[in-house]
């Protein structure tokens, strides 16, 4: 396929130089179905350039970048995306559609911040030293360095798309590997933006390299297969995440998985209603129900049941299906693709063939504008599904909720529990000792009491059972991406 004429272009970036591939696809909006980017994809030959690029700036320039140094150009990095913030914002909101205010206040911020924290966290992470006692009497200092994996493969989503490739690149890079990263396939732009800002910041060339494409016979496998590539960091679908496991399997590589979520709230009779109304509108539709931790399941002490789904339902009807660049309260924008309407819009068919009532949305809107191209459908929430309907049991990755009365404490923890994934739960209580109680029980990898979304980037983040293989964000990032070596020296 030829660029249209007027396109912006998405390159792969390899050895610190923007190359072409002779494949091209069309990236298109979610907005009205047009062409945002033709973006260039990467062949096995491309892929086979930038892991070797990648190996050569570890054995090169990059190899040699002591931790001081790297540290110090971790924040330039940042420092170029806040420099480029709003070519950064445009770039987001054309591949995804999300509402403008949503990636200047979340995606870019957080981009530029996964930088900052991980260049703090290389000068504060202790090694272990110990002294050892030796039969005669000198003993011997027994101690473990850290050093880098070598090549690291990251492989990321199209929900959240710099936010969540920057919280990979940014520790493997500080740990001293050079990356090789394969945006996903809607979303290629602002991981294009950022090979611009790694190589005004003086990045060596090689220790950051960029592949687009797909996942199955595509730059994606091209990379998890790669013999060179030393691990594997992955964000996606569980359903992805197995198969990544069973491509890496014959190289033993070392995996960090994030895959998806079929997230509880747990909203009992004493919470306040206002702030587990609003909370669990905000963890329901934000960036259009696309983010692994957003809840799709609430369960609602019977007394309040009827009052709380009325005040959901009424947040959900003043959601505004607005064009991107709209100012408006309570924006959403449209989901990522048509394809992906298509699977959301599947589970608005299985929920009522699994006798749910429909308690608001449930369809598409009709604009009568061009948006009528793109991927917009209603806020939706559903009650009287039974637990073991479809919609209960998978991930739908939309604006939708299952709700449903209970009646104890256990029961709500029973149903809480009650999935093949564990990534989130959230819990609205005033009883702080119940709250701790009922978070310790969830089988999850994140509890939230009282607010959702909120997390300190140091602390560990990463899912139980069907969400994930181990955990990222500070001290545990930094563990992923190196590996120690043990020392022993006789005094
Ligand atoms: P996806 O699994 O379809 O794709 C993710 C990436 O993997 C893309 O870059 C894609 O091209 C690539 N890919 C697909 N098949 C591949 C293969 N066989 N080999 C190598 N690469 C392959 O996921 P998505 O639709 O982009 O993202 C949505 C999913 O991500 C949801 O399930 C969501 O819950 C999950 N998610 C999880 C987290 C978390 O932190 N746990 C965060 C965000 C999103």
């Amino acid at each position: 396929m030829n660029p249209s004429a007027g396109v912006v272009e998405r390159r792969n970036f390899i050895g610190g130089c923007f190359v072409a591939s002779a494949r091209q696809f069309p990236k298109l909006s979610p907005v009205d179905g047009s062409i945002v980017a033709m973006v260039h994809e990467a062949d096995a030959a491309l892929v086979d350039a930038a892991v070797a690029a990648a190996r050569g700036a570890m054995r090169g320039a990059w190899g040699r970048t002591g931790a001081t140094a790297r540290a110090e150009c971790l924040r330039r990095i940042a420092d170029g995306i806040e420099a480029r913030f709003d070519d950064f914002v445009a770039a987001e909101v054309a591949d995804t559609g999300k509402p403008v205010a949503l990636a200047r206040r979340l995606d870019i911020p957080r981009g530029a911040a996964n930088f900052r924290v991980f260049a703090d966290l290389l000068r504060a992470t202790a090694q272990d030293s110990w002294f050892l006692e030796t039969a005669d009497g000198r003993g011997a200092l027994n101690y473990a360095f850290r050093k880098p994996l070598g090549v690291v493969g990251v492989i990321a989503p199209w929900n959240l798309p710099l936010l969540l490739l920057t919280w990979k690149v940014a520790p493997a890079m500080a740990c001293g590997n050079a990356v090789v990263v394969k945006p996903s396939e809607e979303t290629p732009s602002t991981a294009t933006l950022l090979a611009e800002v790694m190589r005004d910041a003086g990045v060596p060339d090689g220790a950051f390299n960029l592949v687009h494409g797909f996942g199955p016979q595509s730059a994606g496998e091209f990379v998890t297969t790669h013999p060179d590539v030393d691990a594997i960091t992955f964000t996606g679908e569980s359903a992805t995440g197995s198969a990544i496991l069973r491509a890496v399997a014959p190289t033993v590589k070392p995996v960090s998985f994030e895959l998806g979520g079929k997230n509880p709230a747990i909203v009992f009779a004493d919470a306040d209603f206002d702030a587990a109304v609003a909370g669990t509108a905000q963890s329901v539709f934000e960036n259009t129900g696309q983010v692994c931790l957003c809840t799709e399941r609430v369960y609602v002490e019977r007394p309040i049941f009827e009052r709380f789904v009325a005040a959901l339902a009424a947040r959900a009807q003043a959601v505004q299906l607005a064009w991107p660049h709209t100012d408006v309260p309570d924006a959403m924008g449209p989901l990522i693709s048509r394809a992906h309407r298509d699977k959301v819009l599947s589970y608005f068919d299985a929920a009522r063939e699994d006798g749910a009532t429909v308690v608001t949305g449930g369809g598409t809107p009709t604009f009568g504008d061009a948006r009528d191209a793109g991927a917009y459908v209603q806020p939706t929430l559903w009650t009287g599904l039974p637990e073991t309907a479809r919609c209960v049991r998978e991930e739908v990755f939309g604006p939708v909720a299952h709700l449903a009365p209970f009646d104890t404490e256990d029961e709500a923890v029973a149903l809480a529990n009650d999935t093949r994934y564990g990534l989130a739960a959230t819990v609205w209580t005033r009883d702080l000792s119940r709250g701790h109680r009922v978070a310790q029980q969830m089988e999850c990898g994140l509890a939230w009491v009282n607010c959702w979304f909120l997390r300190d980037l140091r602390t560990p983040f990463g899912g139980a059972k069907l969400s994930g293989i181990g955990r990222e964000g500070g001290a545990h990032s930094m563990a992923f991406y190196s590996e120690p070596v043990n020392v022993c020296v006789k005094l």
